[in-house]
C-alpha cells in the first residue's frame, strides 16, 4: 500500500484567507492529500499569505526563505505560495528571482485552478505562475472546515472602496456578490451540518448585492438566513460604516439568530484622517450610527479597528480617537500601526511621526481599551449568557465564546460545539469565568 500524500497549510492574516485555505484543503484532499502540521513530512508545502502590512510580508519571506533546507533535502517537496502577498506584482517578481525553489504561485483568485497547477508542475517540472489573475466569483469549489464550530461563509469577494492605505482593492480585485440562491444552499448545508456558529465574510458585507441582477442588499440576505430552520448564531464581518444604516440596525434587532455584537471599523476619530483615508464618513456620522444603533438594538456591543500612524496624524487628531473610543466604549479592538502599502494613494503622503512615536500611540490607545474592555467584563459578572462550547481544557471544564465574542472558561457538563448557558462568575488576570446552568 503506497502512503498518503501530505500537505501542510499556513494561513496568515485575516478570516477571508482563512475561508480561502478552507478551500485550497478542500482542492488538496479531493486530490488525495492528507492535511499534517509537520513541514518535515510534508509532500507539498503552501504558504497563504497576507498583504495587509508589511511586517507581515517581511515575516512570509522570512518563511520562504527558511524552507530552502527542506527542499534541499527532499528535491520531491513542492513549494507553492499563494493569496494576497504574491498578487502584488512587486512581490511576485522579488519571489520569482530571489526564491527559485518556489513552485508554484497562485492567487486569491485561482484556487479552483490550484490542481491543475499542480498537476502540471510535476508532469513538466516547470515553476507554475498564476498570480495576476482576473476577478472570479468562486462556486463549488469543496471546501475543508478547520473549525467543529464556527463555518466561514464567504457572500462576497473583493473590495471596491479603495481606502488609501489599503491593499486589498488593488489585490483581491473589484467587489463581487454570490447570489442569494448560492448562499442560501451553503448556510442550509452548514446548518444542516451542525455549526451553531455562521460567519458572514466580505471585505465590506453590507454592500452586498450592489453587482447582482436581482433587487437585493444585505439586510434582504440576512433576513432570509435568519428564517433557515434550526438553532444557530449568524455573525458578519467586516461591515463598512458608510454602508451601515439604520435599516441594517433595524434588521438585526428583528432577526433574533443575528449575533448583538456588530464589526464596525471606524480607523481613526478625526474627521480630516478619516477624509485623507477616503473612508467617507466623518467622526459626527460614526458617533451617530453608533446612537441609532444603540436607540434600535437592545444590549447592542460594538468592535471595531482602529490605525494609529496614518501619514500626518497630529498629537490632537489622535487624541480625538482616544476621545472617540471613550464616547463609543468597544468592548475590544484590533488595533494596527499604519503601514505603508505598495501602490497606494497614502503611500505618496509625508508622514513625519516616527516609528518610536507610533509605537508610543498605539500603546496609550490599548491601555485606554483594556480599561474599557476590564469595566464592560466586570458588568458581566452575575449575568446569564449563552454560548458556543469551543474547546474542553479539563474533565468539566470548556472554553465558551458568548454573543460578544468573550471567551468564558466555564465549569460544568457540556458538550464541544453545542450551545450551552452559563453565569458568569468572576474575573481573574483579565479572563472571564463562569458555571454552565444548562446544555
Ligand atoms: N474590509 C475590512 C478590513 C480589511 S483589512 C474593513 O474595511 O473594515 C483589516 C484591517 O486592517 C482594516 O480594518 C485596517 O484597520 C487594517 N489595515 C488595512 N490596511 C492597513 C495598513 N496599510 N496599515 C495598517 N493597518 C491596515
Ligand atoms: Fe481595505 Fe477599505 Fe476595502 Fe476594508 S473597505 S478592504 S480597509 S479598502
Amino acid at each position: 500500500m503506497t502512503e498518503a500524500k501530505k500537505a501542510y497549510i499556513k494561513t496568515y492574516g485575516c478570516q477571508q484567507n482563512l475561508s480561502d485555505s478552507e478551500k485550497i484543503s478542500g482542492v488538496l484532499s479531493d486530490m488525495g492529500y492528507l492535511l499534517t502540521p509537520e513541514t518535515d513530512e510534508a509532500d507539498i508545502i503552501i504558504l497563504n499569505t497576507c498583504a495587509v502590512r508589511e511586517s507581515a510580508e517581511k515575516k512570509i519571506l522570512g518563511h520562504i526563505g527558511a524552507l530552502k533546507p527542506l527542499k534541499q533535502k527532499n528535491p520531491d517537496l513542492m513549494i507553492a505560495v499563494g493569496g494576497c502577498m504574491v498578487q502584488q506584482p512587486n512581490i511576485a517578481e522579488i519571489i520569482e528571482k530571489k526564491y527559485p525553489y518556489v513552485d508554484i504561485l497562485f492567487s486569491t483568485n485561482s484556487i479552483d485552478k490550484l490542481s491543475s497547477l499542480i498537476d502540471s508542475f510535476q508532469e513538466t517540472g516547470k515553476r507554475q505562475f498564476d498570480s495576476l489573475t482576473s476577478d472570479i466569483c468562486f462556486e463549488g469549489i469543496p471546501v475543508k472546515r478547520v473549525s467543529g464550530y464556527r463555518a466561514l461563509l464567504p457572500i462576497m469577494y473583493g473590495c471596491d472602496n479603495f481606502c488609501s492605505y489599503c491593499a486589498v482593492p488593488n489585490v483581491r480585485g473589484r467587489e463581487r456578490s454570490r447570489t442569494v440562491k448560492n448562499v442560501v444552499s451553503e448556510f442550509e448545508s452548514i446548518v444542516n451540518a451542525g455549526y451553531k456558529e455562521i460567519m458572514l465574510l466580505g471585505q465590506n458585507v453590507n454592500s452586498y448585492g450592489k453587482n447582482l441582477e436581482e433587487d437585493v442588499d444585505f439586510s434582504h440576505l440576512l433576513r432570509k438566513l435568519n428564517d433557515v430552520d434550526g438553532d444557530f448564531r449568524i455573525r458578519f464581518m467586516t461591515s463598512h460604516p458608510k454602508d451601515a444604516d439604520i435599516k441594517l440596525f433595524e434588521t438585526i434587532r428583528d432577526c433574533e439568530k443575528v449575533s448583538r455584537c456588530i464589526h464596525l471599523p471606524f480607523q481613526s476619530g478625526s474627521s480630516r484622517i478619516l477624509s485623507k483615508m477616503n473612508r467617507s464618513y466623518s467622526r459626527e456620522d460614526y458617533l451617530k450610527l453608533i446612537d441609532d444603533a444603540r436607540r434600535i438594538i437592545d444590549d447592542v456591543v460594538f468592535t471595531s479597528d482602529v490605525i494609529v500612524g496614518f501619514p500626518g496624524e497630529t498629537e490632537e487628531e489622535f487624541l480625538e480617537t482616544l476621545d472617540l473610543i471613550k464616547k463609543v466604549g468597544f468592548y475590544s479592538l484590533f488595533t494596527f500601526i499604519y503601514s505603508r502599502r505598495y501602490n497606494t494613494e497614502a503611500a505618496l503622503l509625508p508622514d513625519n511621526t516616527d516609528r518610536k512615536g507610533k509605537v508610543e500611540r498605539l500603546e496609550r490607545l490599548v491601555a485606554l481599551q483594556n480599561g474599557i474592555t476590564d469595566k464592560y467584563n466586570e458588568k458581566l459578572v452575575g449575568t446569564i449568557q449563552r454560548g458556543v462550547v469551543t474547546e474542553q481544557i479539563y474533565t468539566e471544564t470548556y472554553e465558551v465564546r458568548i454573543d460578544n465574542n468573550a471567551v468564558v472558561v466555564a465549569d460544568g457538563k457540556a458538550e464541544i460545539g453545542q450551545f450551552c448557558k452559563l453565569e458568569v462568575a468572576e474575573i481573574r488576570k483579565r479572563r472571564i469565568y463562569g458555571r454552565i446552568l444548562d446544555f
